[in-house]
């Protein structure tokens, strides 16, 4: 009752801050919130996910939110190579590629609301400074701060109807940068009232080769860190190489006061999506509803039926008929997490096809014409994946000729689409300087250039395409097919360059299949070569890669690796 009041009057007279956004009503929402000790790194999206997906199967909305320790805005401008790749929501929100976690798992599209970074949190904070919000106070970590991050996890409560808010505090327990997270969930737990928010605490288990035996010392320490914060973790999931045994579990649980069954071992799997399953055998789920009291609300059929199509995906994880290698190009060769959306597409189109994808990275920045035998003699598909800038991109371009003239399957993306269309300017349609203007701004043959619609808010930043767009396919194509002859879909999109309008005849009457478009505009965002000159040669301005979910392979994925099959069997 005092909470509720002190909503509205933040005054003097009350120490109390609790804002609440319109219509919000406390405790009726439940939480639960995943924090990292130890080190970072260990798969908090991972089992934040699961477990969200968990309570989705049983009939229940969920919605995850990161918070980010980071003062980015959004992704937008992080470099791949320090911080895995951007991922880009429908709404075009730039994001952390843990949202692509989130949205595999749960095969549900996210949006700006499920990000949150100390950047957006600040900068919400001061903007309510300037107009004057805060009556007069003086703006502190404690309750202002704070106050803003509830308010955004309570925004999303609202927002999604979730029945649960997943909440996933990014880096670990001790880092200064999330410490007004932390905060701001024991607040969270203190106002939501008692069965609202459940605390999971994600550790590590040591085990030293030389000792030949796991140690939880420092996983005790790093809870402790968290309890000093004034949370006690509910359940306790212990990251180790090997399952973790009883007795460091149950030394874990005498000394944090965790019952044994919910001090779970999340140790190494052959599979990320093989985690679910084993979270369900241990009874996980159940402690969950149990603890947030969530019984009421569930239903056990449609559990069933759930569980049981994954346990028959997940069932089929590593068990395949055929072996093909697909290279992949790309200039951050060396951070494998800078692709990550692209290697679990060939994972869902690995259990589609029955197969098992070997990936050869490849290095395109070294490359001509005269190495490309060498380097792509041994695959049986390829895939140029999307980047930005001059570097690799004539070793791209290479490729993509061996791909089109070996009846290599290739697909295509972002850039590697917009490489396709140089190639084939180059080498079939006769434009031999044919280039973009992001690789050579003063070209003479800009078949890749910026369009001018958007040359005219170039300059006001907004000038980078971004977020889900529907795209028109052609019947009768390549595309039409894989797409079960869908009128349209709808893919996501991060790019500046476009195919230039002014070639778009010149290529179509060299042979240049336009199978995808902008439903107003002449965008061109798929292409593809006939079925009769080539057997798999197609690519996407947008990035396939960001919509593909376990059950449902993105078809563009699942194609290539089909028509590898295919041509290894040939
Ligand atoms: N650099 C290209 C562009 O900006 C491609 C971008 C990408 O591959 N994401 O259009």
């Amino acid at each position: 009752m005092d909470l509720l009041r002190s909503v509205k009057d933040s005054t003097d007279e009350t120490e109390f801050y609790t804002p609440l956004p319109e219509g919000y009503t406390l405790g009726q929402t439940k939480y639960v919130a995943v924090f990292g000790t130890v080190m970072s790194g260990l798969g908090k999206g991972i089992f934040s996910s699961s477990l969200a997906k968990l309570l989705k199967d049983k009939g229940l909305t969920v919605a995850p939110i990161k918070l980010e320790g980071y003062l980015n805005i959004d992704s937008g401008t992080l470099n791949p190579f320090r911080h895995g790749e951007v991922f880009v929501l429908d709404d075009g929100m730039e994001t952390d590629m843990d949202l692509g976690t989130y949205e595999r798992m749960l095969d549900q599209d996210l949006v700006g609301a499920n990000f949150a970074t100390s950047g957006q949190i600040f900068s919400a904070v001061l903007d309510k400074e300037r107009a004057g919000s805060y009556l007069g106070r003086d703006v502190q970590m404690i309750p202002h701060v704070t106050g803003e991050v509830k308010m955004r996890l309570r925004e999303l409560a609202l927002q999604s109807e979730a029945d649960v808010v997943f909440i996933e505090v990014g880096g670990t327990v001790g880092d200064i940068e999330n410490a007004f997270y932390i905060e701001a969930l024991r607040e969270l737990s203190y106002e939501e009232g008692e069965g609202s928010v459940l605390c999971v605490a994600l550790t590590y288990v040591l085990s030293p080769p030389t000792l030949g035996e796991q140690k939880s010392k420092a996983a005790q320490l790093g809870i402790k860190r968290l309890m000093e914060f004034g949370i006690h973790p509910h359940l306790i999931a212990c990251r180790a190489e090997d399952r973790v045994t009883d007795k460091v579990r149950q030394k874990i649980s005498i000394y944090t006061n965790v019952p044994l069954k919910r001090v779970f071992s999340m140790h190494d799997l052959p599979s990320i999506y093989l985690l679910p399953q084993i979270m369900r055998e241990e009874g996980l789920d159940s402690e969950v509803v149990q603890l947030l009291n969530l019984g009421g609300l569930i239903n056990s059929a449609e559990d069933a039926r759930n569980a049981q199509a994954w346990q028959e995906f997940s069932s089929r994880i590593g068990k395949h008929t055929h072996d093909v290698t697909v290279g992949v190009t790309g200039k951050y060769t060396a951070l494998r997490d800078s692709y990550a959306s692209i290697i679990k597409s060939l994972e869902h189109s690995e259990v589609a096809n029955d197969a098992k994808v070997h990936i050869k990275w490849i290095d395109t920045t070294d490359i001509d014409a005269a190495d490309v035998v060498g380097v792509l003699g041994d695959v049986d598909g390829i895939i140029v994946p999307g980047g930005f800038g001059v570097r690799g991109t004539a070793g791209k371009i290479a490729c993509i000729q061996y791909a089109r003239v070996n009846n290599l399957p290739y697909l295509g993306i972002c850039l590697g689409f917009q490489m396709a269309v140089i190639e084939y300017a180059r080498n079939v349609c006769g434009l031999d300087l044919a280039d973009s203007t992001e690789i050579d701004p003063d070209t003479q043959t800009p078949v890749i250039s910026v369009l001018p619609e958007q040359k005219k808010i170039e300059g006001l930043g907004g000038n980078m395409r971004l977020g889900g767009q529907d795209v028109m396919i052609t019947p009768g194509t390549l595309a039409a097919e894989l797409f079960d002859g869908a009128k349209h879909i709808r893919q996501r999109f991060r790019h500046r360059y476009e195919v230039d309008p002014d070639y778009i005849e010149q290529l179509e009457a060299g042979g240049l299949i336009f199978s995808g478009r902008h439903g107003e505009h002449r965008i061109m965002q798929i292409l593809e070569l006939p079925r009769d000159v080539h057997p798999y040669f197609v690519a996407a301005q947008f990035h396939p890669e960001l919509t593909s979910r376990p059950l449902r392979p993105q078809p563009m994925f699942k194609g290539l690796v089909r028509a590898a099959i295919e041509r290894k069997q040939a």
